[in-house]
């Protein structure tokens, strides 16, 4: 049975319009799927506009060519990820890790939406406070980061673009100041490099930071990656270890025989599988009427803007944060990347007025001192959230061999290496952690 999607599916909500393309269309007499993934370039900084079109999915119609069999795929995957974001392509990889020939299916290409607007802070989380699962989760990634950066590297050959640079969290408030110690006293509990510093250290630290400040969180620990660079270095990763992708090929329906999964239908005919996992962010939700059921996923926009600055001098050592979030993050190609806001008006990804106001102050408030340096690059991508701000991974209720892992929000990045191993060991094993179940679909059922 293949189950159809609704009229409009590829429209997205908040316009009802075909969005437009961030990439040419392919000619109609070639194939969509890519068959074959490569490493980008670094995008030069003139595409980045492009990146801002308002919204990001094409209406689908009938490939002409398609003849409805099967792709041609020896042997067919055990299993189908689809989404080639961070998590999509970092559990593909554990996946193909454990034996599991997997096929990762992405619309665009790979690492080109969240995964690319990201800031790409990494390191311990901001955990204090936050339910013992999500804290939980945020533990085992932080641990698992390490070791994923060196296989990914030696399996793939890419370069990750990892900083470990550290950070610093500024605090003016005595409210503020509360909260930094909570996080370090988390962090210390946690076995995790983490102290205050006094204003006069924090300017040694960092001279930019202003004067008005009552102190700093400091932890030497974690640093930040350009994200769709780490995210193509993880694709390599994953084909380099046989895993094998298609970009430009968007998963349209899922067939299932009764409440078995068998497959995935794409523009250019179905794929069969036992095992699917639905990874494709922020519109992921547009999957849930294939299955008759709602993925609730809501779209956060947060715009940021790149900035060179004058001289080396110039530039943040650390990343440079309030305690309360924004932050001035240091990138592996000498720029800064300022931001991010956090907008709940749907699909809509264009750079606005509101957006490049909000990286100012922002700029302001933590290094007056880049007043001067050169606005290179402007973006803004749409965060995969939920109601309850707490992914959704795990089997999906109702279907046998379709799974969910996706809704990391802010901290998809973060997440990424925790999330993908309890995936990939859930599918593997068939018995899921029971962490897995404080991120079921059920909670919204
Ligand atoms: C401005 C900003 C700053 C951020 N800063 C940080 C940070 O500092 N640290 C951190 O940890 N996180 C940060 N995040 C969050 C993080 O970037 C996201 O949580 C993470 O990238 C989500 O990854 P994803 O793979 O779930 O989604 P995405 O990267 O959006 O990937 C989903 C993929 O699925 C594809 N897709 C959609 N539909 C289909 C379909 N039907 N078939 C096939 N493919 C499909 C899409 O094309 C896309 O490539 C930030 C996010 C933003 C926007």
């Amino acid at each position: 049975m293949r189950c159809g999607l609704p009229a409009g599916f590829w429209s997205t909500p908040d316009s009802g319009q075909p969005s437009r393309l961030r990439h040419p269309a392919p000619p109609a007499t070639e194939s969509t799927c890519q068959h074959v993934f490569t490493t980008h370039p670094d995008l030069p900084y003139g595409d980045v506009t492009k990146h801002n079109s308002r919204n990001s999915h094409i209406r689908l119609s009938q490939h002409p060519e398609r003849t409805d069999s099967v792709i041609e795929h020896q042997p067919a995957p055990d299993a189908i990820v689809v989404g080639g974001g961070i998590i999509g392509c970092t559990l593909a990889y554990e996946l193909q890790k454990r034996k599991i020939n997997t096929l990762l299916l992405e619309h665009g290409k790979i690492g080109r939406e969240a995964s690319w607007a990201t800031a790409g802070i990494m390191g311990p989380p901001s955990a204090a406070g936050l339910p013992l699962h999500r804290a939980a989760l945020a533990e085992i990634s932080h641990k698992l980061f390490p070791a994923l950066l060196e296989s990914v590297e030696e399996d793939g050959g890419v370069p990750s673009s990892y900083l470990p640079i550290g950070k610093v969290l500024i605090a003016r408030t005595e409210d503020e100041v509360e909260l930094a110690q909570a996080q370090i006293n988390w962090q210390i509990n946690h076995g995790i490099d983490a102290t205050w510093i006094e204003p006069d250290e924090v300017r040694q630290l960092e001279p930019m930071i202003p004067h008005d400040i009552l102190g700093a969180f400091y932890s030497a620990d974690g640093g930040t990656l350009t994200g769709h660079r780490w995210t193509e270095s993880v694709a390599a990763a994953f084909q380099a270890i046989g895993g094998q992708i298609r970009e430009r090929c968007p998963a349209v329906s899922i067939l299932t025989d009764g409440e078995r999964v068998t497959g995935v239908d794409t523009p250019d005919g179905p794929i069969s599988t036992r095992t699917v996992v639905l990874s494709a962010g922020a519109w992921t939700r547009f999957l849930g009427p294939a299955i008759e059921r709602s993925l609730p996923l809501i779209p956060f926009k947060g715009q940021m803007i790149g900035v060179l600055p004058e001289s080396a001098a110039d530039r943040p050592r650390h990343v440079i944060g309030k305690i309360t979030g924004g932050y001035l993050v240091p990138r592996i190609d000498g720029s800064v990347a300022v931001g991010a806001s956090l907008e709940d008006i749907g699909f809509d990804k264009r750079v606005t007025a509101f957006g490049l106001e909000y990286a100012m102050e922002l700029m302001q408030s933590l290094g007056p001192g880049l007043r001067n340096a050169e606005v290179v690059s402007t973006w803004a991508g749409l965060r995969p959230g939920t109601a309850d701000d707490t992914p959704l991974m795990g089997p999906v209720p109702g279907y046998d061999g379709l799974w969910v892992s996706t809704g990391h929000h802010r901290t998809g990045i973060q997440l990424a290496p925790g999330s993908a191993v309890l995936v990939a060991d859930a599918i593997a094993t068939g018995k899921p952690d029971e962490l897995l179940e404080h991120f079921s679909l059920e909670r919204f059922s």
